[in-house]
């Protein structure tokens, strides 16, 4: 059993103020696979201490020598690869070579494209020829909190992380503490690179213990928060009376809408999409709308390649899909899977209980729904597990609404050939990202939503400028 004790704080590990153990488990085995320690309200104000300290100094330093910094994590990062996709795979069950190329190449890709978006940033950009003598300045926010989920950790944390300091602020990490120790080893690679003391500090501990503290200390500026929307609104109220910036990532429930002249692949694109990372993924496909002439063929495919996707341990190499993380997540999702039974929707494929010959770990049977009607629970919740949703529909405007409603809005996807059909419809969806036919964003693209699925944007300048307050200046002296 790994023994991760220590927080980081201003460049040291450090023993928790107070002992308080709490065990990592190996969503694959059910079996404790490491210890780490939950801080307190000490060891939180010991690492704001530190990061405030750090602040005067981080901030004024050159462009180039905190992009010269960002280019070390990323060589730090990329020699760690192994470990990292180890540690990932360890914590929250994504199978090892999955791990190896999506979870940690996330983090890869994110810090490649801050890096290429900070070499074009301007923190004072002239407002237009209308005012010559008028600036608009961008400053660091200050102390950030990053608070992160399981799901993706390297993925979230390079998306805060990275950002954070190239805007010049200094920050506290609290990962969750289902899956810490991927950001254990992230603390190690921003060690070695050189990050100097205070400007990163780590706090392992939950949301009602660290989360909290960090939410409603008066020297963190900035909440950078992804998660649940149900702490979302907590985190929201509990940085209310410092006057916090709050960032939020939270949950989706996306829409796939096919069409009947979509491409060959689009169902089980859509399916696989779905059930990707066991389907613990904000933005999956959850709900498939397929307009009625391609209905039963596409339930069909979506059967078929349900059965055809393997369900395994993570530390076996291969394509298959791992445990979902947690008992807790396995009988949320085992629950939902009943609520759709009961409610009507016709089970095509999986269904209640672990896949055959898998007795132990938190493994569920990847799970195709047909016939869900827009009220059913298993169309309006974020299950978070493999499951997928099928609904027909007859015209444009009807697909719409039904992707429409829910207080949900981060990614929608559409499938058709007709391309201005494809425009109008990425228009009228309301969510922070469209995806269509299988391309996905560019890089350097945001990741974010409306609504309920909160209205941060990672990634990019427009991540790097979420770390920063504007300031806008008159009297400019010169160029
Ligand atoms: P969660 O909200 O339970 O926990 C996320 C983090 O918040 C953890 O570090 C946790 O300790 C902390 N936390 C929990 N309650 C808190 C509180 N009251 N105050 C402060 N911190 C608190 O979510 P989870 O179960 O770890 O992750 C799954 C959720 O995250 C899903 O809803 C998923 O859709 C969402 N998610 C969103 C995105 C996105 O970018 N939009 C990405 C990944 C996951």
């Amino acid at each position: 059993m790994l023994i991760k004790r220590d927080f980081y704080i201003n460049g040291q590990w450090v023993a928790p103020a107070a002992p308080h153990d709490c065990i990592v488990h190996d969503p694959s085995t059910e079996e404790p696979c490491a210890v780490i320690s939950l801080g307190g309200q000490a060891d939180t104000d010991a690492a704001v201490a530190a990061a405030r300290a750090a602040l005067p100094g981080w901030s004024a330093t050159s462009a180039p020598g905190r992009l010269e910094l960002a280019e070390r994590i990323l060589a730090a990062y990329t020699a760690r690869a192994d470990a990292m996709a180890a540690a990932i795979s360890l914590e929250m069950g994504a199978p090892i070579d999955m791990a190896r190329s999506d979870q940690v190449s996330a983090g890869t890709t994110h810090i490649t494209n801050f890096i290429t978006a900070f070499k074009a940033f301007e923190f004072i950009r002239p407002l237009g020829p209308q005012a010559p003598q008028t600036r608009i300045a961008f400053e660091p926010v200050g102390v950030a909190g990053l608070i992160t989920p399981w799901n993706w950790p390297m993925n979230q944390i390079a998306l805060k992380v990275i950002p954070a300091l190239l805007a010049g602020c200094t920050m506290v990490l609290k990962p969750s503490e289902i899956a810490p120790l991927s950001a254990l080893l992230f603390a190690e690679v921003l060690h070695e690179a050189g990050v100097p003391p205070g400007v990163f500090n780590l706090v392992n501990g939950d949301g009602p213990g660290v989360g909290t503290q960090l939410s409603t200390h008066p020297d963190v500026a900035m909440i950078s928060f992804t998660g649940s929307a149900r702490a979302g609104v907590a985190i929201t109220k509990a940085a209310a009376d410092s006057l916090k910036k709050v960032a939020l990532e939270l949950g989706g429930k996306g829409a796939n809408l096919i069409f009947a002249d979509a491409d060959a692949e689009a169902v089980k694109r859509g399916v696989r999409h779905c059930f990707n990372n066991s389907g613990q993924s904000c933005n999956a496909p959850t709900r498939m709308l397929v307009e009625r002439p391609a209905y039963a063929r596409a339930v069909e495919i979506a059967r078929e390649t349900a059965l055809a996707t393997r369900v395994a341990s993570a530390h076996e190499p291969g394509r298959h899909i791992g445990p979902v993380v947690s008992a807790a997540q396995y009988a949320k999702i085992q629950a939902l899977i009943e609520t759709g039974i009961a409610e009507g929707a016709r089970l095509v494929a999986g269904g209640p209980g672990r896949p055959d010959g898998l007795n132990r770990g938190w493994f569920v049977r990847p799970t195709v729904f047909a016939d869900v009607t827009p009220d059913m629970t298993i169309a309006r919740e974020e299950i978070f597990g493999p499951v997928l949703s099928i609904m027909a529909f007859d015209t444009e405007q009807e697909a719409l609404e039904i992707a429409n409603g829910t207080p949900y809005g981060l990614t929608n996807y559409v499938q058709t050939a007709d391309g201005p059909r494809r425009n109008r419809l990425a228009r009228h969806l309301r969510s922070g990202m469209v995806e269509m036919n299988g391309v996905s964003r560019g890089p350097g693209a945001f990741f974010g939503g409306v609504g309920a699925s909160g209205r941060a944007r990672e990634g990019g300048h427009w991540g790097i400028e979420e770390f920063l307050d504007s300031k806008a200046i008159s009297g400019w002296f010169g160029d």
